[in-house]
């Protein structure tokens, strides 16, 4: 599988929650347990400011390029410099590679991305550019789809990317998130809030029958699968409790629900503040996982520490009212949860 990815995602922002060494993490685990070889990552060339501008008004990019504070750029809370300005665009030049990756391939990831906080005019919550919109916005642009969706199960609403796309009918916008937390909810086309204290099993539940929902009746020509770790029970940020395991079947029913449909995926990383950074990456890692397996290309034996037994009693065979007793955790989720009625 083709991962995108740069050392120069390694950012310098003083003490801060966000850590940007996790894309390095992930990088280096990926290849420590070898479920990737470095032939399989791929680093963005720098990004066309055009690119930017299809979703970014010229005096937010004009600011991040003159590294102005300005009422656009000052509610990102992040630091403003060179360095920091130029990762955020090779993000998304990150996004757009992936993208193209994921089309010609079904499924690509990128081992970064996910700022979907920053809209058209301004940033904010740790994200300048939404490379996510961008990405998509190319893609369309360049005719190679027509029709998008964004799946977004970052512990926080997609705020940004659904203003973006709000009234473009060619981008269908889904977010599942934690309800009474940061941002400001904007209008997507399909928000989830989740009540605090959500666990695995809860979270799954309004999860399965959204996605084959989404991707049956919008048809999109390509998925870009928000896949933030901050959902995760020992989040520094959130107050969600899911698991690692139901994480990883959350990434599964996403994956697998695009693949079996022939709709190339990209999952991109997003969020994740764990206390310790190695859980983040654990679950950075169980995604690639879980494209991997789709994918037919997981290493026969994965390593036993990536997903701890018993933490929770969760299996994918529980999304399979139809299937047989035999299931076991590794098989594909076959058959479709029954629909509910969607609280929109
Ligand atoms: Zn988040």
């Amino acid at each position: 599988m083709r991962l995108v990815f740069s050392s120069r995602y390694e950012l310098d922002i003083g003490a801060h929650v966000f850590p940007t060494d996790k894309y390095r993490m992930v990088y280096e685990r990926l290849i420590e347990t070898g479920l990737a070889q470095p032939g399989d990552f791929h680093e963005p060339s720098e990004p066309d400011p055009a690119d930017l501008r299809l979703v970014h008004h010229d005096d937010y990019v004009e600011d991040l390029l003159e590294l102005r504070w300005s009422p656009r750029t000052v509610r990102s809370e992040l630091p403003l410099s060179e360095e920091i300005v130029g990762g955020f665009f090779l993000h998304a030049a990150g996004t757009i590679l992936a993208c193209r990756f994921g089309l010609e391939d079904g499924v690509a990831m990128h081992i970064g991305g996910g700022f979907h906080h920053a809209f058209p005019d301004h940033g904010e919550g740790f994200c300048y550019i939404n490379d996510v919109a961008v990405g998509i916005r190319k893609m369309l642009t360049e005719r190679l789809i027509t029709r998008a969706a964004v799946i977004d199960c970052d512990l926080h609403q997609g705020n940004g990317t659904a203003r973006v796309f709000q009234g473009d009918p060619a981008v269908y916008t889904f977010s599942i998130h934690q309800e009474r937390l940061y941002p400001i909810k904007e209008e997507s086309d399909w928000d989830i809030g989740l009540d605090d204290e959500t666990d695995s099993d809860a979270y799954l539940k309004r999860l399965g029958p959204a996605v084959p929902r989404i991707l049956n009746e919008q048809k999109p020509e390509l998925v870009v699968y928000i896949a933030g770790a901050d959902p995760y029970q020992h989040d520094q940020l959130g107050s969600l409790r899911l698991t690692k395991r139901g994480l990883a079947l959350r990434d599964r029913m996403v994956i697998e629900g695009c693949y079996r449909r022939g709709i190339p995926v990209v999952p991109v990383l997003a969020g994740g503040y764990a206390l310790d950074t190695n859980d983040t990456v654990d679950i950075h890692v169980n995604t690639v996982r879980e494209c991997l397996r789709v994918l037919g290309q997981l290493p026969p034996r994965p390593e036993p520490a990536a997903m701890p037994e018993g933490e929770s009693e969760l299996r994918a065979s529980d999304f399979e009212p139809q299937a047989g007793p035999g299931v076991v955790d590794d098989s594909p989720l076959a058959v479709e949860p029954p629909r509910e009625d969607a609280s929109r």
